[in-house]
């Protein structure tokens, strides 16, 4: 079959199970390719080899089977950065890059910023605030092996090793208590255990559980780190988290109920309060 052939049967194919089928399909080419989308654009009456093929067929009967194309291709971009991802940490998201421009621009103009991330998962937050800040230093904790591998191999790639530390904890757990935090950083799991099931299944069935049940109102994971975080942060030290589309306002609470000032929150793309932030006296 020729590039063209496969880009018209099989977008429609995907059509059912994705709101993106054509550049689902150009993906996987450029994956089995091994070649960038130009070069799909250019060679279009290109016939794939039987090998090629053969690749090719089983990506697409794994996306077919609503497996996320980031776990297939092996990489997702987040704020334009390249980042390994796998089954078991969650695939970054456009809206994740709101918090992290947000705590850049509290961050750009410190000398020195000292930053923790709770919840590694894929590195995203980690990765792009020690790499866009220079006058960072990152410490990213998770409960789960396979996020801190990953979360590694992406400091790695993007060459921010040498100040970012991972670190094995269930939130503060193994966090020393003499080392305070300019800014403390979250993007933890906050969906409703009841609302999980009716997720998307790229979402249910292939990203990992842990990374996305808050228990059963959401909030389990902002109301431990909200109380915890104060005894991690220095005098004026900030708390910034990713929060639910419908959950500022109940974060903002708990902030305020737990002595935090100057909250305010920040829109994503579609206009949803998606990022709250406060400060600690
Ligand atoms: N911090 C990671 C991210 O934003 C993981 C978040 C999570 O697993 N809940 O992608």
């Amino acid at each position: 079959m020729t590039i063209k052939d496969i880009i018209i049967k099989y977008s429609k194919e995907l059509e059912e199970i994705s709101p993106t089928p054509r550049l689902d399909v150009e993906t996987l080419l450029q994956k089995v390719l091994g070649v960038d989308r130009l070069y799909i654009l250019l060679n279009l009456e290109k016939t794939l080899s039987e090998d090629e093929e053969e690749l090719f067929n089983k990506f697409i009967n794994e996306r077919l089977n609503n497996r996320p194309i980031a776990y297939i291709v092996g990489n997702r971009e987040f704020m334009g950065l390249n980042f390994f991802v796998e089954e078991g940490v969650l695939i970054p998201r456009p809206d994740t890059e709101v918090l992290v421009e947000e705590v850049i621009e509290l961050a750009k103009d410190k000398k020195t910023v000292n930053i923790l991330d709770i919840g590694t998962g894929s590195g995203a937050i980690t990765v792009s605030l020690a790499k866009y800040l220079e006058n960072a230093k990152v410490t990213s904790v998770d409960i789960s092996d396979i996020a801190l591998k990953i979360g590694e191999k992406n400091a790695i790639s993007n060459e921010v090793a040498n100040r970012v530390t991972f670190i094995k904890s269930d939130l503060f757990t193994n966090l020393d208590k003499d080392v305070k935090f300019d800014i403390i950083v979250s993007n933890p799991p906050y969906i409703k255990k009841e609302v999980i099931e009716t997720l998307d299944k790229q979402v249910k069935d292939y990203e990992p559980y842990n990374a996305l049940e808050g228990g059963i109102d959401g909030l389990d994971f902002y109301r431990a780190i909200t109380k915890q975080a104060k005894d991690y942060l220095k005098e004026g030290g900030i708390l910034a988290y990713e929060v639910g589309h419908d959950q500022s306002e109940d974060v903002s609470k708990l902030m305020e109920i737990n002595g935090y000032t100057n909250i305010y929150t920040r829109k994503d793309l579609q206009q949803i309060d998606r990022v709250v932030i406060g400060n600690v006296l």
